[in-house]
Parts: structure tokens; C-alpha cells; sequence
């Protein structure tokens, strides 16, 4: 690639930066420098929309103040205040680093580019953007916002998806930066991505870097970036069993390592497929789960719906009342657990199961 020549440059950062004053986008982690903040930020903030990532960033802050009293929290309170921003991996990784950081490394947060690099969860764009934020390296970040706009700018056709486009973009986005002033231009350029130069509408009337950019020369604002090639998603269908006895016990089950939703809680499901019949499975489940069962489907529910990055979750659920759940045959040897049905409003769930729970008991959730 041919290098970028520097007038072109500093007439890009130039008009950023004019633009950043005209149009200040307030964030309450801008200018941040505490790393702890500025990482909480980048860590809730992946596929998640600002306005959400804002009320969570508060909410994180005002619970746990430092990285030691988020290191220090139990997986189950951090799961809980988490709940309903999905991708729960992002989760567990941050309460990976978080202890890394304070049993490992005295609570000192790495302070380099490759250094955060190797904490969980923490990829190139993130540590880019603590590594110019807290410590003002000279990192340029690479998101989707700064994809597009030099996909723009730059009139580049490559599928972002591609093998060789990361590298590509990553190569403009280290030649655009302004080494002298890396966390200025690095907020700037994701502000003007986020608010200006968008995906649909481009502001491009008022851009002032209109007459460099080629997309707006070619009429091509609508066509760049090329669209990523999509995931063909896998669908599960999931009835899970609202088992509660007399007592309003009822039965839960921590999700293990390895598949969706890990370390958050669901009540017992039988996984369905073409393969199975649902009405044997829980014949099945019954007659071998050691249960006195006194109605086997007190109610059914409507289907669910849950999108995740690789897997489309639908998902019913079952009613069932049995004389106590404590006769359970695997309560006492693994992750399901008996909860009193009053506590649910404490368990961190998948987004389904919660949603349901708000529709067939909303008094239970009355935050
Ligand atoms: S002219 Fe339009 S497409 Fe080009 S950088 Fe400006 S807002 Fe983006």
C-alpha cells in the first residue's frame, strides 16, 4: 500500500478535530484516564448500543468503584448487574482480568499496548483504546465506525470480512493517526463515525472533508463498506420446565462451561430436535427424575425468541407442580440447586428466561 501522503492527513485530523468542537458528544467516561474506567467502558460498550452501555457503565461504577472491589465481588453479583447485556463471555472474561490484575499484578493496570493485550477478553481494538485514552500511546483503534469511514474516505471495496482487510485497514488507520495526539483523534474519529459519518444518512452536506473523501466524489457513501458476508445461524428449540412444589420451591440449574449462557442459571430444559419428541422427553425426564409429580403441564407458554452472534434460541416453557423439588434425583450431586420462587428477582438469567418471567409473573420483578 501506497503510504498516505501527510497533507492529506493533517487536513483529516484538522477538520476532526473542528468538527469534535462543534459537535461535542457528552459520554461519562470522555476523557477518562483512570484505566480501570476507561477498560470498564470499552468492556461494556462491545456490541452494545451507547445508550445502554451508559446505564450499565453507571451502574458498574457506583457498585464497584476500583478494579479490587470488582475483582472481590462474587460471579453472581457481577452476573446479575450484567444481566440482560448479553454475551455473557464478555462477563466472565472481565472478572478473569479484573482478579489477574489484582491477585497477579498488585493491582497495577498493564500500562502498554502489548501488555493489555493479554488481558481476557481484551482485543486489539480495545487495547488501542486504553493503551491512547489512559496512557496516551499512539495506537489507532479499529472499529466498525473507523472501518467505515476510511472505507469511505479511502474508497476501499474489501469485504470486512476478508482475510486480508483487517490488515489493510489497520495499515490506513495507523497511517491517519495523529501520533501527537492519539486519544484526542482516536474519540474524535469514533464520535464522527458514531454521529456523523453513519451508516444509512451520512451527514455528508455538512462534512468537511467532503471534497477528499472518494465515496462522496463517486456517489458511493450508500455502497461502502461492502456488507460482511452473513453467519448462517444455528437454531435450537429449548422447553424448559418450570418445576415448583408446595413449598414455591423451585429448580434451577447453573449452566456449565462450554455452551451458551455459562454461569448464568435456567430452569431444567429438554434441548429439542426433529429427533425429539418433546412429549416423550418429558414423559421420560418424569419418570426418571425420583419427582411426585401432581400436574405434569400446568400451563404452557408462547414461543420465545433469542438472537445470539452464531445460534437463534426459541424457546417455551412448561409448568409443572410436584409435591417438593428436594426429591429431585440430581439436586444433590450437581449445578441445579433449589430456590425459593421469591428470590427469583436476585438470580441473573439469559434475557428469555427473564422475559418470561416478567410476562407470567411481573410482581416478581418490581425493581
Ligand atoms: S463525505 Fe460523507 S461519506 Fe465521506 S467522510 Fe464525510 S460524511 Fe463520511
Amino acid at each position: 500500500m501506497n503510504s498516505i501522503p501527510k497533507e492529506i492527513c493533517d487536513r483529516f485530523a484538522a477538520h476532526l478535530y473542528k468538527w469534535a468542537e462543534d459537535y461535542p458528544r457528552q459520554l461519562p467516561w470522555k476523557g477518562e484516564r483512570d484505566p480501570y474506567r476507561v477498560w470498564l467502558s470499552e468492556i461494556l460498550l462491545q456490541q452494545t448500543q451507547v445508550s445502554r452501555g451508559i446505564i450499565y457503565y453507571d451502574a458498574f461504577v457506583s457498585r464497584f468503584s476500583s478494579i479490587e472491589a470488582l475483582a472481590a465481588a462474587s460471579d453472581d453479583d457481577v452476573f446479575k448487574l450484567w444481566e440482560g447485556l448479553g454475551y455473557y463471555s464478555r462477563c466472565r472474561n472481565m472478572l478473569k482480568a479484573a482478579r489477574l490484575i489484582v491477585n497477579e499484578l498488585d493491582g497495577r493496570f498493564p500500562s502498554t499496548y502489548s501488555e493489555i493485550l493479554k488481558l481476557p477478553g481484551v482485543g486489539p481494538y480495545t487495547a488501542a483504546a486504553i493503551a491512547s485514552f489512559a496512557f496516551g500511546e499512539p495506537k489507532a483503534v479499529l472499529d466498525g465506525n473507523v472501518y467505515r469511514i476510511y472505507a469511505r474516505f479511502f474508497g476501499v471495496d474489501l469485504i470486512p470480512n476478508a482475510a486480508k482487510s483487517k490488515s489493510h485497514f489497520q495499515n490506513l488507520a495507523d497511517q491517519m493517526l495523529d501520533r501527537e495526539n492519539p486519544a484526542r483523534f482516536n474519540q474524535a474519529l469514533m464520535d464522527f463515525g458514531a454521529t456523523h459519518c453513519t451508516p444509512r444518512n451520512a451527514k455528508c452536506e455538512t462534512c468537511a472533508v467532503r471534497d477528499l473523501c472518494f465515496a462522496f466524489q463517486h456517489n458511493r457513501v450508500e455502497e461502502l463498506p461492502r456488507k460482511k458476508t452473513p453467519i448462517k445461524k444455528r437454531e435450537r428449540r429449548f422447553a424448559y420446565l418450570v418445576i415448583t412444589d408446595e413449598s414455591d420451591q423451585t429448580l434451577l440449574l447453573k449452566r456449565p462451561e462450554g455452551d451458551i449462557w455459562a454461569g448464568l442459571y435456567s430452569f431444567p430444559l429438554i434441548e429439542c430436535d426433529e429427533n425429539h419428541i418433546f412429549e416423550k422427553e418429558l414423559e421420560t425426564f418424569l419418570s426418571q427424575s425420583g419427582l411426585e409429580v401432581l400436574n405434569s403441564v400446568q400451563h404452557s407458554s408462547k414461543q420465545y425468541k433469542q438472537t445470539l452472534s452464531h445460534q437463534k434460541i426459541f424457546g417455551s416453557f412448561y409448568g409443572i407442580r410436584v409435591n417438593s423439588v428436594s426429591h429431585y434425583r440430581l439436586l444433590a450431586e450437581t449445578a441445579y440447586e433449589s430456590v425459593a420462587w421469591s428470590s427469583l428477582g436476585d438470580v441473573a438469567f439469559p434475557r428469555m428466561i427473564r422475559q418470561y418471567l416478567e410476562d407470567r409473573f411481573s410482581s416478581l420483578f418490581e425493581f
